[in-house]
């Protein structure tokens, strides 16, 4: 109850130009607030953030920011960025592996362009052995992502999966699907504050959904991603894959930058594979702000250094 409250409040915070200027403004200086969840603004900060991830002995995808661009040029500077991005990470030697929001290569502002979009990346992600992941918007989003997810599948790109998000009632169904299909999945809870109608809200429906969509994607899934920070998750996972005799080396765990990170080395010291999702660049702000709908105890945390920013 208090977390669907808490993402509703960040929500509407999330849309306040005022909010996000100020924010802008103190969240990324060198010791900023935003910097504990944000690996920087520019790529080689995101690399820097990377090669330490993978010192660690953990692995990485990078995420360059942005969603819900709104013209065609927006949505082609921010694919010409990815590519780019491709570019730096091959020539860094960091692990080739992306993720990417449907509506920031365009879906709002014309689907076909989007998919367009979509194809260029994944073009050049495959002339460099990258995997891309799709991620999972919110819900008026889900049956058109699922859906050109699909599309480019059927056109043979196998170097791309998606995100299945355990609060959506219909994802179990979806889960099963993408197994038929052999796509890779990764699953998650789900960040966004969603309708009653399309969405389980009490955290229990949510975690039991969770562990239902795990069971399927270790069974019948392709490399399933069990993206959680949770440790009840974590250890049912864990207990399931034993008990089934599905190898570590089957699936993975996620985490996101920053969050857990006494966690994440754990599970790597037990010799699990453990991801962790390298957010960065300029538009950091909606991301911020659903990670502070997570845990309102972050918010504290935030307008603290903000006070302390603003006296300096
Ligand atoms: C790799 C990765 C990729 C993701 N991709 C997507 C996506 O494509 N679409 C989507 O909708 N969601 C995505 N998410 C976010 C996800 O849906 C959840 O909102 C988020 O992971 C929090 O849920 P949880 O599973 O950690 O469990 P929760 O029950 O929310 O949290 C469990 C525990 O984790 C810790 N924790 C969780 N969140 C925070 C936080 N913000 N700050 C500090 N501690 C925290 C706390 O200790 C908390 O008690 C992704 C998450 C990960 C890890």
């Amino acid at each position: 109850m208090l977390q669907t409250v808490s993402k509703a409040f960040f929500h509407i915070l999330a849309g306040s130009k005022t909010l996000k200027r100020t924010a802008s403004r103190y969240g990324m200086r060198p010791r900023g607030f935003a910097r504990r969840f944000i690996a920087g603004e520019s790529v080689e900060e995101a690399i820097e953030a990377a090669r330490q991830i993978e010192a660690a002995g953990l692995l990485v995808t990078l995420d360059h920011l942005g969603e819900a661009v709104g013209s065609v040029a927006e949505a082609d500077a921010a694919t010409r960025a990815y590519i780019g991005l491709l570019d730096r990470i091959a020539s860094a030697g960091i692990e080739r592996n992306v993720s990417l929001k449907l509506t920031q290569l365009g879906l709002t502002v014309d689907r076909a362009t989007c998919v367009d979009n979509l194809r260029r990346i994944l073009d050049a992600a495959t002339a460099k052995s990258f995997f891309v992941r799709i991620d999972m918007e919110d819900s008026p989003y889900t049956a058109v992502t699922l859906e050109i997810f699909e599309t480019i599948w059927q056109l043979g790109y196998r170097n791309a999966g998606v995100v299945l998000q355990s609060c959506v009632r219909r994802s179990e169904e979806d889960a099963a699907h993408m197994n038929a299909l052999g796509a890779r999945v990764r699953l998650v809870k789900g960040a966004y504050k969603e309708p009653t109608k399309v969405a389980f809200q009490a955290k229990s429906d949510v975690d039991a959904a969770f562990l239902r969509i795990m069971k399927v994607l270790l069974m019948g899934g392709h490399y399933p991603a069990i993206a959680t920070h949770d440790s009840a998750m974590i250890a049912a996972t864990r207990a399931y894959a034993a008990e089934r005799a599905v190898a570590p080396s089957a699936f993975e765990f996620q985490m996101l930058y920053g969050i857990r990170r006494d966690l994440q080395a754990s599970l790597a010291r037990d010799g699990f594979r453990l991801r962790v999702y390298v957010p960065f660049g300029r538009e950091w702000f909606p991301y911020f702000m659903r990670r502070l709908g997570e845990r309102p105890a972050n918010a504290t945390f935030v307008l603290r250094s903000l006070l302390s920013e603003r006296r300096a």
